[in-house]
């Protein structure tokens, strides 16, 4: 799936759309440049799954997690990571229990990442567009 937005709010409620399929447990790759709207999509996508708490780039942290209506979202951006160690590990995993979880920048996460639900890639066009492409790799036969 392939389409085009011309502002935040719109790359916002397509990632509330795609927020309807997601379970906890389930994995959501984002990726694009920097201000592509990366952040943008998780706070769309968070907000749409019932997160109330303002939902920020996750700057001093590895990531955030956040209370949702039906269970919790984990934000993690490995923006400042070239390779994610197997010490860092350690400090991921509890983001990854029992939570949605959305990941800025994996390609720094390697091997180790559990397969994803969706792959989200953000691409700059003129001005305000942006151009989202949506991979769904595993669909639950729930939907
Ligand atoms: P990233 O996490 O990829 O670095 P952010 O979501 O933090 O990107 O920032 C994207 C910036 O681009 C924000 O300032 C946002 O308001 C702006 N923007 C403009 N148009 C769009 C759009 N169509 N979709 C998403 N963000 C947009
Ligand atoms: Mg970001």
């Amino acid at each position: 799936m392939q389409l085009e937005t011309s502002s935040p709010e719109e790359t916002e409620a397509v990632a509330a759309r795609l927020a309807r399929e997601l379970r906890p447990g389930d994995l959501v790759t984002v990726s694009g440049e920097l201000g592509s709207g990366k952040t943008t999509f998780v706070r769309g996508a968070a907000r749409a799954l019932g997160v109330t708490q303002a939902v920020t780039s996750p700057t001093f942290t590895i990531g955030h997690r956040y209370r949702g209506s039906a269970g919790d979202v984990s934000h993690i951006d490995l923006y400042r990571f070239a390779e994610v160690s197997n010490a860092e590990w350690g400090d991921l995993e509890p983001y990854f229990e029992d939570a949605v979880v959305f990941l800025e920048w994996p390609e720094a996460a390697g091997d180790e990442l559990p397969p994803p639900r969706a792959a989200v890639r953000l691409r700059h066009r003129d001005g305000d567009r942006r151009l989202i492409s949506v991979e769904q790799e595993h669909v639950d036969p729930r939907l």
